[in-house]
């Protein structure tokens, strides 16, 4: 039987030195630059490669790979405890070099790209000289994959990909595309789309706009609306084969989605620690915050909520690492998925809350992390498709009731129960007859 809850002692060692990274040097750098996934900003490239090389001399670096390609092949749970100490980090993943999207691009890559393909972009991407972006969603469908029209045409050498996407993050700073692409329009619906490796500087690609959302300034917008006009690549920039575009994007989404997860956690816990410090040095009437019993429950529900879901991720993380197959724990990643962005609101909501005034403003991360929550019901996938997920695999051991009544029906059980006694009721009716 082995079943614990601890971190083996040298492991927790490098998480205290990465909490120590974060505090001292991570922080800090979070407050003076915007992106840093921009790997063309000298500024941010002055701070965060020494933080980088810090990173890779402690063996921390690309922890969510394995040796073959670079990382130190830790696994999945010693990754979550990891992204728990990054995760209220703007910097804190590209500083540790497992950042979404170039982690699942990374996974992409590595499976199904060609050796050529692999020493263009994958090594580079895994050592952060270059950033990469996924670009699947279109303005007229997301949650539906099978009402993508973005086409991809067999054209001799050449694919020649027309389209547009939506919500491209991380475009703008992209040295490669991984698209997806209708190439088979009258296959059956799941066999319609190929995925491609497009170089960001093939002639044809329009950034229409960079997108941006609630809680950043006009000009920070990272999410591109693209359009792809007849934009050639050669040949061999097809991932997989021809028809298994959504199986390719299966192989980053199952990591991606417990990656957030990992480091929303960190997030929660960040929030709630700073509610239990302004609980602590608010005053109200002769005391503080603190002492006010609603104030109270506000923590603890946090608290408990911040605790169940941690013991999800964990547990996820850990079955990852058990089975070695995302298919097997895809229940589990779609829970995680679900019950993510109702945490981190509902903690975010009470912090603001508690910080009155000053909660909402900008002058506090919480507004920020609050709207994180919308970003986390929507990316890799809607919470409602997630929830589905959930039921869909639950229903598939479930057995209808051979009756008209549910198997747990009183009256039935009861009947039942006195046949299967019936000998041993008779004879303690006897013995209380003899009484
Ligand atoms: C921060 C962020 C980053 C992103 N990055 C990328 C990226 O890098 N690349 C990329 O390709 N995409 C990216 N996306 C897009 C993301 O994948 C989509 O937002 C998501 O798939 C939902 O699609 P949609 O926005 O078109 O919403 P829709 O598909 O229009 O859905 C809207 C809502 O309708 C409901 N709904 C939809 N379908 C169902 C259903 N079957 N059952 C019940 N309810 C349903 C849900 O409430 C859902 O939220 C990103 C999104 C966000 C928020």
């Amino acid at each position: 039987m082995t079943w614990g809850f601890e971190t083996d002692a040298a492991y927790q060692e490098d998480l205290e030195w990465a909490d120590e990274l974060v505090r001292t040097e991570i922080e800090p750098v979070d407050q003076v630059i915007e992106h840093a996934w921009d790997v063309t900003d000298p500024v941010r490239n002055a701070l965060i490669r020494p933080l980088q090389a810090k990173v890779r001399e402690r063996r921390l670096w690309a922890c969510h790979l394995g040796p073959e390609l670079g990382g130190p092949g830790y696994g999945q749970l010693k990754l979550a405890l990891l992204n728990e100490v990054l995760g209220h980090t703007h910097s804190g993943p590209v500083v540790f070099g497992n950042q979404a999207p170039d982690s699942g691009n990374g996974e992409i890559l590595a499976h199904y790209g060609t050796p050529e393909l692999k020493e263009r972009y994958l090594q580079p991407l895994i050592e952060n000289e270059i950033a990469s972006c996924y670009s699947m969603t279109e303005p007229q469908g997301g949650s539906d994959p099978t009402a993508f029209v973005t086409r991809a045409v067999d054209d001799g050498d050449s694919w020649v990909i027309s389209g547009e996407k939506w919500f491209s993050s991380h475009a703008r700073f992209s040295a490669f595309f991984i698209v997806m692409a209708v190439t088979d329009p009258d296959a059956p619906r799941h066999k319609r789309a190929s995925m491609f490796v497009v170089p960001a500087d093939t002639p044809g690609i329009e950034i229409v706009r960079n997108v941006g959302v609630h809680g950043h300034e006009e000009d920070e917008g990272t999410h591109a609306y693209v359009r792809y006009h007849d934009v050639r690549i050669p040949k061999d920039h097809i991932l997989g084969a021809r028809g298994e575009g959504f199986a390719v994007a299966q192989t980053r989404l199952g990591g991606g989605r417990i990656h957030h997860a990992m480091r929303t956690v960190g997030l929660v816990r960040e929030s709630i620690d700073m509610m239990l410090e302004r609980a602590k040095s608010r005053k109200s009437g002769t005391g503080t915050l603190a002492d006010r019993q609603l104030v109270q429950a506000m923590i603890a529900d946090s608290w408990i909520e911040y605790q169940q879901f941690r013991l999800l991720v964990l547990q996820t993380a850990w079955k990852i690492d058990k089975y070695q197959d995302y298919k097997s724990v895809i229940a589990d990643i779609s829970a995680v998925k679900a019950a993510m962005p109702k945490v981190l609101s509902n903690v975010t909501a009470r912090a603001i809350q508690l910080h009155g005034s000053l909660g909402i403003s900008k002058e506090l991360p919480l507004g920020t992390w609050s709207s994180e929550a919308h970003h986390m019901a929507l990316a890799d996938g809607a919470t409602e498709l997630h929830q589905m997920q959930v039921a869909k695999q639950l229903l598939k051991n479930a057995e209808p009731a051979p009756g008209l009544f549910p198997t747990r029906h009183k009256i039935a059980l009861r009947e039942a129960a006195e046949r299967h006694l019936a000998d041993r009721l008779a004879s303690a009716d006897d013995l209380v007859g003899a009484e």
